[in-house]
């Protein structure tokens, strides 16, 4: 990410200064001119907006702003920034997650005079000229990212400057400073100390757009004692709720394509998972829809693409997990369906708040799913690791020689993102401490907070309760909404009987989509979804660090597996939803039907060289239904069967999450079986995959004992 406005690198823009008066009794006047070059001659300051702006410029103040999207509260921080500036304070420093996100805003901002530049780890090289030029006196405002706040550069050097000579802190999306919030980061908990460092007379503005009475108590405690807070009433007067019940999925999907052309404009389609909005995307294209999948995993420039796509209604939706989410704004976004209910109000609440900001009308439907309980139930079990991966991560750690992230990988079993995760958690928690090179141990006792985690283990049971009883409930389903997020406005309107009604949700009008399905619809999706067969992709490279480890294996991968082919996802529809009481249930012979749709994908399959042999992987779990399976698929497809590949009786199981250890503890974990004399390909079969490791190692063991190439075969895979 580049910087918005480097200053002092030429890209400076001149501007034309708007008068700005600084007699307290003209601040009005002034903060309404400032208002009007912002955003337009026609432009007038809402009361809420002044009373914030007039708390920070004349009294310093504290305040929380809690208002929805399009509110305008980017108005009253450079505004504010600017009538500070004329009063002779320093610069005003926003710390957002958005930067990228920020353009128009600043752009805008220019117009009414605001000097802004952009501090971020794309435009280290001009960090010396801003502060050379926020010394000065010559920048307004100053844009920082919260990652920002643990660089140990940045945050020993830059930032005890900026906290002494700052007019005015803005803390945007300030409800991930709370624990409590539904997006708490740990870049955030930074600000506390960034806060606590502040002279007493310079003005905190934190600003969010959800937040329930938890979380708005929370950060105001959290920014001051005397927290001015500012909160707006939630509802949204173009939205439509329903809620539409359709328990098999199939049948689910075969009605979303019937529906989908009934929506206004054009909209989002939420999934719970990668999975399911690649086979969500799918079915709706094979039925003439223009849709597209947008995750987590697509990558970034893509991204860019396929929002400009949906921002040009240039297709009908975008089928996305939560990815497509803080920041993405467009006014006439028609629509907001979920596939699958997310786990809380509040993350459900933001999400359909995309939809209808500068529209009469917008649609909002959920269609909640019997599966949806189990995806909860799964992203919470990664949130946070547990007290032993937290202690092995402290345990490996020096006080005085640094270790990098990647260094310390191999030794703890926790993936790149969640040791990062825990990292910054325990270096806010001073038990250790960045430093250049790496990761230092700083001595300091450390607690694992169990209190804590088991308060929001609580709480997000809670959330999850709430979310199935705003599916079945008779009230009205913007109130139930409002209610849960505490919406303000709401105690005032519960004393007038019948306005709180919003007159517009289904439980409202009694108006209900027809959840018909026309058979042949119905039909095309089975068919679609029930194509089976799905690539397995190689792995190409070993992990780092397997030498600490005593593994002989570094670089890139030359005799593993070849592309291999399992029937489906675990998490998909289709053969997913099939293959899942399968594999969850008792260990036994493997079904005809399962047995036809393997033959359909081998035959299918593109390999450049025929197998001529099939191995059985012997599965912890379901060894009867992997042996059987590769029996079967060797006397149809006239395969030579070679049995089972035994682990070694000695070798414990495995269990490790990362992927160093998991290489180790599946190293020459086989008996070896003699395949000198082969001439094709293996057909390697196992029940289900889930990080290709072990078809990887066993692959690798199969082609050092003479294999000339294996071709991994799986019933599922797990991701
Ligand atoms: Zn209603």
């Amino acid at each position: 990410m580049g910087g918005l406005l480097s200053v002092g690198s030429g890209t400076m823009v001149g501007v034309t200064q708007p008068t700005v008066v600084t007699d307290p009794t003209d601040l009005r006047d002034s903060a309404e001119t400032l208002l009007r070059s912002l955003a337009g001659p026609e432009a007038r300051l809402r009361e809420d907006q002044w009373t914030a702006i007039e708390a920070l410029v004349r009294h310093r103040r504290r305040a929380l702003v809690v208002q929805r999207t399009g509110w305008g509260k980017s108005a009253v921080y450079f505004i504010a920034a600017k009538l500070l500036r004329a009063a002779g304070r320093g610069p005003t420093v926003i710390i957002s997650p958005l930067l990228a996100l920020m353009r128009n805003q600043v752009a805008s901002a220019q117009r009414a005079g605001v000097v802004a530049a952009t501090i971020n780890s794309g435009n280290m090289t001009e960090w010396d000229e801003i502060h050379t030029q926020v010394a000065a006196g010559g920048v307004d405002v100053l844009l920082v990212s919260p990652e920002r706040l643990n660089n140990p550069d940045f945050r020993d050097a830059v930032l005890p400057k900026l906290a002494a000579d700052a007019g005015l802190v803005v803390i945007d999306e300030a409800h991930c400073v709370s624990d409590w919030g539904h997006d708490f980061r740990p870049d955030y908990r930074r600000i506390r100390t960034l806060i606590a460092d502040l002279g007493e007379d310079v003005p905190v503005l934190a600003t969010t757009a959800t937040a329930n009475d938890r979380v708005v108590t929370d950060v105001a405690t959290q920014i001051g004692t005397d927290t001015l807070v500012l909160r707006g009433t939630l509802d949204r007067e173009s939205l439509h709720l329903s809620v539409v019940r359709i328990e098999d999925a199939v049948r689910r999907t075969a009605w979303l394509s019937g529906y989908l052309h009934e929506l206004p404009g054009s909209g989002i389609i939420y999934t719970l998972t990668v999975a399911a909005a690649h086979d969500l995307a799918d079915v709706l294209n094979s039925h003439g829809h223009r849709v597209a999948a947008y995750t987590g995993q697509t990558d970034p420039a893509e991204r860019e693409v396929l929002e400009q796509a949906l921002l040009d209604n240039e297709v009908k939706a975008l089928v996305a997990t939560s990815a497509l989410g803080m920041g993405f704004d467009k006014p006439d976004l028609g629509f907001v369906v979920h596939v699958g209910a997310p786990s809380s109000p509040i993350a459900y609440y933001q999400q359909v708040g995309r939809a209808g900001r500068g529209t009469a009308r917008a649609e909002v439907v959920l269609l909640p799913g019997p599966e949806d309980k189990r995806i909860w139930s799964y992203f919470a079990s990664v949130a946070f690791p547990r007290e032993h991966l937290v202690r092995s991560v402290l345990a490996a750690l020096d006080t005085e020689r640094p270790l990098s992230t990647v260094a310390l990988e191999p030794l703890v079993e926790l993936n790149r993102s969640r040791l990062e995760m825990v990292l910054k958690v325990l270096d806010v928690d001073g038990a250790v401490h960045r430093v250049r090179g790496g990761w230092l141990a700083t001595g300091v006792p450390w607690e694992y907070d169990t209190e804590r985690y088991e308060r929001l283990s609580a709480a997000r049971e809670t959330e999850q309760q709430a979310m199935i009883d705003y599916q079945s409930t008779a009230e009205c389903r913007m109130t139930f909404l409002r209610r849960q997020l505490d919406d303000p406005a709401l105690a005032d309107a519960e004393s007038a009987p019948g306005a709180l009604a919003c007159g517009r949700c289904d439980n409202c009008t009694g108006v209900r989509p027809d959840t018909a399905v026309d058979e042949q619809e119905l039909t095309a999706t089975r068919t679609r979804l029930d194509r089976p067969g799905i690539d397995l992709p190689p792995r190409k490279q070993w992990p780092t660090g397997l030498a600490k480890l005593g593994i002989p294996l570094s670089g890139k991968i030359s005799d593993g597996a070849e592309t291999g082919r399992a029937l489906g996802r675990l998490s998909a529809l289709g053969w997913g939803q099939r293959l899942r009481p399968l594999l969850d249930g008792p260990d036994g012979p493997v079904s005809d039907q399962v047995v036809d749709a393997c033959i359909a994908v081998l035959r299918d399959w593109d390999w450049t060289q025929r197998p001529t042999s099939v191995l059985a992987m012997q599965s912890p779990t379901h060894p009867h239904l992997t042996a059987d399976l590769a029996t079967r698929l060797a006397h149809i497809g006239r395969l030579q069967n070679l049995g089972t590949l035994s682990v070694r009786p000695d070798r414990p199981p495995v269990s490790a999450a990362n992927s160093a250890h998991r290489v180790a503890a599946l190293f020459d974990s086989w008996e070896t079986p003699d395949l000198r004399d082969l001439t094709g390909p293996i057909l390697l079969v196992d029940a289900q995959t889930d990080t290709g490791w072990t078809l990887t190692l066993a692959a690798h063991t199969l082609r050092r004992a003479g294999a000339p190439a294996v071709l991994p075969f799986a019933l599922a895979t797990v991701t």
